[in-house]
């Protein structure tokens, strides 16, 4: 690895260290109104998309699609209902495709104030396209988000934990703010200023909280490779409510790669429901959409990262 060079979660490509830049904080975080720490609550609505849909096998492959389509159809509602009893919000990472099969759900998100982000059309693996092809999934999808649900969102999260060189400042052309794509730090940072602005927010996920890891399994193809069963529901909970309370204990940003297919099952919503109740109970901790928190680290550091 290069130095100054942080991997992201496929290894392929990377994204400056903020830390070699000097554009952002190298000391503890302020959060606005004394919060000691930031989480953001973020799901990914896959639904069935993805390689089947990619490479057309969909219509054949009934079985991805109806364990897919689970997610919005029966998945999706369960959460908002737990995330209201909670009296969170969250922000949504919907591949558009998604958006054009299922936009009741969807506009149930946008009507119950959550925040919507890109997530390609299909699912596509932004890294495998020419800066034309992301350019043209980025105008079908800020089209479709316009003319279903009426929003231009400010997220994007890439598909597949990766992207090209250019994607950044790309996405900075279609007006979005920030992404949630890398895996390579604790905090948010900017990725590389274009044209004396500074870049795209980036406010880094990481595996440890994809709930593919602990609770996703299918057996042929055997994915995740080497896995043979599924994860102690109880030792999730632990795992996850560790994870944000060691971010609160530090003050960094905590933010989640959760899908509903996966994680939001009857006998699994325990777990997001004793989650939830562990972030509530810290009322130290700001709670907010991750364009929020995107926007306040632009107010807060924007002028030392435009360069
Ligand atoms: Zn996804």
């Amino acid at each position: 690895m290069a130095v100054g060079i942080e991997p992201n979660g496929a290894g392929i490509i990377g994204t400056i260290h903020p830390f070699t830049r000097k554009t952002t904080v190298e000391s503890a975080i302020r959060w606005p109104d004394g919060y000691c720490a930031a989480v953001s609550l973020a799901f990914d609505v896959d639904g069935p998309s993805g390689d089947a849909m990619l490479d057309d096998s969909l219509p054949h492959n009934l079985r991805y699609f109806s364990e897919g389509s689970y997610g919005p159809y029966r998945a999706v509602p369960r959460l908002l209902d737990l995330l209201a009893q909670h009296d969170l919000t969250a922000t949504f990472f919907v591949p558009t495709w998604v958006v054009e099969h299922w936009p009741g759900v969807c506009e149930r998100m946008v009507a119950e104030g959550h925040e919507v982000g890109y997530h390609g059309h299909r699912h596509e693996v932004f890294f495998d396209l020419t800066l034309d092809e992301q350019q043209a999934v980025m105008e079908h999808s800020k089209a479709v988000f316009q003319r279903v649900l009426g929003v231009t969102p400010r997220g994007f999260r890439t598909p597949s934990g990766d992207w090209s060189s250019d994607t950044a400042a790309l996405l900075r052309r279609f007006g979005v703010l920030y992404s949630s794509s890398m895996r390579g730090d604790d905090r948010p940072y900017f990725h590389p200023a274009v044209d004396g602005r500074h870049g795209l927010v980036e406010l880094p996920a990481r595996w440890d909280m994809d709930d593919y890891t602990a609770l996703a399994y299918f057996a042929d193809p055997a994915f995740p490779s080497g896995l043979d069963r599924i994860s102690d529901y109880r030792v999730v909970s632990r795992n996850w409510i560790a994870e944000f309370e060691g971010y609160a204990r530090e003050g960094l940003f905590w933010t989640t790669i959760l899908h509903p297919k996966v994680s939001c099952k009857p006998g699994r919503l325990r777990i997001l429901d004793e989650l939830f109740g562990a972030i509530r109970a810290h009322d130290d901790v700001w709670v907010a959409h991750a364009g929020a928190v995107a926007q306040w680290w632009v107010d807060t550091h924007g002028q030392e990262a435009s360069v």
